[in-house]
């Protein structure tokens, strides 16, 4: 299968804090295998522009060794890596000084799309915009891209629209999820709304629950400080977690289009209902054959920020109305694992009798490892032995469903980033979004600060805290196991 590679407009990208983790992780190789597939016009220019003193050389030779190291499984030709390079300029900038905004006006082009990616810190965002604006290098048709963390609570959240705000219009702005620029968040929309199957029985009559689980194996590590005053709430729910949640309940939008699609999510989001504190469980990971606590990696044995999270969502409107969403996130848990399981109710009736057994259909959308679908039906177990009931996946992976051109599922950022160039703002998060899930996580923390809640240990290599199985089993459920 020969994909379609439409080419972007001709674009400036200036990438502030290009020479930090996250452009030289994600951003820089990403633009590098968007070259290759030749996404990327030949003229397209990308520069770096950080505090750090470099001059354009020395950059070059960052991203270099960047690409050896972040996008080693493409094919490392030295000739498209130096024409990719040849695209690269790279400008000295403190975000918070006067020096190098003239030099980096001088390197823009007129004519093209005018791209900005603040990879630094959201307390820098608010001194860059109003930069790019009085030194005219910015105009009104320019997008600026916007990491993570957007606020820490709805105050914070509230001031970085607003700093925002006076620099630039709704539509130039692009906050980043970058869960929502992976294929089967993509394909989870195709799945809804371009079969007839799937939404009929999209609805609390027919699906009995939705869980939603991002596990990670690894520990905070090096960054137990920073993560240390977010926590699992903060980091992961009221952003990637909130994502999919609102992908998966929102009612169809009439287009595919930014506004459509962000106003039925923003309507998720309003109709969440507060939650109580017997369906919220918090751990922390314990020490184990010699790896360190959570409260050790933070730097805080009295630490009562948590490294899981499992809750109970319940939405308050007409589709959803009695239907649990079990959400929950971790670190060091079991397995890498990100998956959203939808399961159905079981068959009103069994015609084969009870002692032929009852399955319940689930679909399961994996996001990782190995992204893709799965649709798990009953049939009759083959064989001699009667009428006997079992289970088997529909299984739909991407990665053979499309053969080599999935070999290397494009990465979420690269395609975020075209979309910016592309002037489309359907997969990032609006304003008003931010605030909303803002204004829902906001009591929730604020209610378990006030008791003093103190997180549950859990073993490393677990599925989280015990009581996290117990919220679902005192509702007749379970958790579907975390698997690599
Ligand atoms: P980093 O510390 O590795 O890099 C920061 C970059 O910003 C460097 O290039 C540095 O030179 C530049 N910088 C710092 N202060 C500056 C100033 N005053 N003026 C101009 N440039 C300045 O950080 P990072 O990990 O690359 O993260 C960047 C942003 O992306 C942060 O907002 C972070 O929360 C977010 N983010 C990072 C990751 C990740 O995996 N690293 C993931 C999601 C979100």
């Amino acid at each position: 299968m020969v994909s379609r590679v439409i080419p972007v407009d001709e674009f400036d990208l200036v990438i502030f804090g290009g020479t930090g983790d996250l452009a030289r992780r994600k951003i820089l190789p990403g633009l590098y295998r968007r070259f290759c597939a030749g996404q990327m016009p030949e003229t397209a220019r990308i520069i770096g522009a950080a505090r750090s003193e470099h001059d354009a050389e020395e950059f070059k030779s960052i991203v270099r060794a960047a690409i050896h190291e972040f996008a080693a499984n493409h094919a490392c030709d030295e000739q498209q890596i130096g024409a990719f390079l040849d695209r690269l300029d790279y400008v000295q900038i403190d975000a918070r000084g006067e020096g190098g905004w003239k030099e980096l006006k001088g390197m823009m082009r007129e004519g093209v799309v005018k791209a900005f990616y603040f990879s630094v810190a959201p307390a820098l965002f608010g001194d860059i915009a109003e930069r790019l604006q009085s030194n005219g290098i910015a105009d009104a048709e320019s997008r600026i891209v916007v990491e993570k963390p957007f606020g820490r609570d709805l105050q914070s959240a509230k001031k970085l629209n607003a700093d925002l705000a006076k620099h630039f219009h709704e539509t130039q702005i692009y906050r980043i999820d970058h869960y929502l620029g992976k294929e089967t968040v993509q394909n989870l929309m195709a799945v809804r709304f371009g079969n007839i199957l799937f939404e009929p029985l999209w609805n609390s009559q027919y699906v009995d629950h939705i869980q939603i689980t991002v596990a990670e194996t690894v520990g905070v590590g090096g960054r137990g400080e920073y993560y240390d005053k977010s926590g699992a709430m903060r980091d992961m729910v009221q952003n990637h977690l909130m994502q999919l949640l609102c992908l998966i309940a929102m009612e169809p939008p009439s287009r595919f289009d930014p506004d459509a699609v962000r106003d039925e999510k923003l309507k998720v989001i309003r109709a969440l209902e507060p939650i109580d504190h017997h369906h919220i469980v918090r751990g922390q990971y314990d020490a184990y054959e010699g790896e360190p606590s959570y409260r050790e990696d933070a730097g805080d044995l009295r630490s009562r920020t948590e490294s899981f999270i499992a809750m109970r969502c319940m939405i308050s409107n007409w589709r959803w109305a009695g239907t649990p969403f079990y959400l929950r996130t971790g670190k060091k848990l079991k397995a890498r694992n990100s998956e959203i399981a939808v399961v159905f109710k079981d068959a009103p009736h069994s015609i084969f009798g009870e002692e032929a057994g009852r399955h319940a259909n689930v679909l399961s959308i994996r996001l990782q490892p190995n992204e893709g679908m799965t649709l798990k039906v009953t049939i009759k177990e083959p064989g001699p032995g009667g009428m006997r009931l079992i289970d088997v996946p529909l299984d739909m992976s991407f990665a053979e469903a499309l053969g080599d051109d999935a070999e290397e599922i494009t990465d979420a950022y690269e395609r975020l980033i075209m979309d910016v160039i592309r002037g489309n703002q359907t997969l990032f998060m609006r304003g008003d979004e931010v605030e909303a899930a803002w204004a829902w996580t906001d009591p929730l923390i604020e209610g378990w600060e006030a008791r003093a809640d103190v997180p549950k240990p859990y073993e490393p290599g677990s599925s989280g805290p015990e009581d996290s199985m117990m919220m679902l089993h005192r509702e007749g459920r379970r958790w579907r196991e975390i698997k690599g």
